[in-house]
């Protein structure tokens, strides 16, 4: 069967379809060499490979698997998600114009605020999730535009064909920052997007165990070719063992995502009732602001992200952070284990509510997570 014809969970489930020529294994090797031989007559062995920097048969192997699940022409692995993201604003030139979504990962905002800063690119924060807002920015050419939905902490839903749209006014590329939706939910390539990102750190591995970020194309461009290019050059190469454990990650990725959905959905049920919750802001809630957008671009579920805000302020939220048994307190989201998370604590300057925990809900039993959270709020 042509992975193209193949659907989400089957792709996933066999990597690709990769049998290892050599052993006949249904998992492929690893391959640490950094450099490949040539023959007599100085042919390279194996055409594909001479210098592990550029040719890495594991990274390959994942990136076709990625390629395959966004419905993207090509996808390139980087070493984490912000190498990626670096990646693609380099290719902006000194004196360019980009118009990046506000209120979205914070590590994102930080370093493309200080890159625009050193290269003298004009940057226009927006709150994306308005489209008015987005299309007035994009009355002024640029050359990026991007979105991240449902964006984190405040998992904001932007509408992606309608951004597509205001790019294409402005003369830009589309970049969606997809990490919260993940592949499996969510494909804004074919809702218009030229370029979608991930941090693969997160639900893509899924196992807290593997920094990676990836940036997938629905066409090729000399944009996309630049990038490439850059990645070979510069040196943001993620390793063959990396790339293997990922590809591990990603067979159960479609059973873990439909796993924590359930749960998250479950979750947020029960906290929007609760008399110690102020907010809770999750995409699945008919009361969210982005509920309908996220209705018609999201299939199978609303993600495993949410946050919400406790009543009584920073003392409250961090009280009841401590009080949690399951959920670990630490950074990042997507793994199979559940976290939460003040983000005050983390990003104190950008405006997040005092009282906000953010969680990202992991595949655990959704009982036991809700129970957990009932004796940390209190009931
Ligand atoms: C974590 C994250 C990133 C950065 O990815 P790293 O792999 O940590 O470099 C970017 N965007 C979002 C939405 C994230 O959650």
């Amino acid at each position: 069967m042509d992975p193209k014809d193949m659907h989400p969970a089957t792709l996933a489930a066999q990597a690709g379809g990769v049998i290892d020529a050599q052993s006949g294994g249904v998992v492929p090797p690893i391959q640490p060499s950094t450099t490949f031989a040539r023959n007599r007559d100085y042919a390279p062995l194996n055409p594909q490979n001479t210098y592990a920097r550029d040719h890495n048969d594991a990274v390959r192997q994942a990136e076709s698997v990625l390629a395959g699940l966004e419905g993207g022409a090509q996808a390139l692995l980087f070493p984490t998600g912000m190498a990626a993201i670096a990646g693609l604003f380099r290719t902006v030139p000194n004196g360019g114009r980009v118009v990046v979504q506000s209120g979205i990962y914070w590590g994102t905002t930080r370093w493309i605020r200080d890159f625009c800063t050193r290269r003298d690119v004009t940057l226009t924060e927006v709150d994306a999730s308005d489209v008015a807002a987005l299309a007035a920015a994009c009355a002024t050419p640029a050359q990026l535009v991007w979105i991240e939905t449902p964006s984190n902490p405040w998992l904001k839903t932007t509408d992606i064909a309608a951004a597509a749209g205001a790019a294409k006014s402005a003369g830009a590329l589309l970049v969606v920052d997809s990490t919260a939706a993940t592949p499996i939910l969510s494909q804004p390539l074919a809702l218009g997007a030229d370029i979608v990102m991930h941090s693969a750190t997160k639900a893509i591995n899924g196992h807290s165990d593997v920094l990676g970020g990836v940036l997938i194309a629905r066409e090729t461009s000399p944009t996309w070719e630049a990038i490439a290019e850059d990645r070979a050059t510069a040196g943001a190469v993620m390793g063959p063992f990396e790339a293997w454990l990922l590809l591990r990650g990603m067979r159960t990725l479609p059973l873990r995502v439909k796993q924590m959905c359930a749960n998250a959905a479950a979750i947020a049920d029960y906290l929007a009732d609760h008399p110690r919750v102020d907010a809770v802001l999750y995409p699945g809630l008919a009361s969210h602001q982005g509920h309908e957008i996220a209705s018609r671009q999201m299939q199978g579920g609303y993600g495993f992200l949410m946050s919400f805000v406790v009543k009584g302020g920073r003392d409250a939220a961090l009280a009841a952070a401590g009080k949690l048994n399951l959920f670990h307190r630490a950074t990042s989201l997507g793994g199979v284990e559940s976290l939460v998370e003040h983000r005050a604590t983390i990003e104190p300057h950008s405006g997040i509510p005092e009282g906000l925990l953010r969680i990202s809900v992991g595949i655990e039993d959704a009982g036991d997570l809700i129970a957990d959270l009932g004796q940390a709020l209190g009931q």
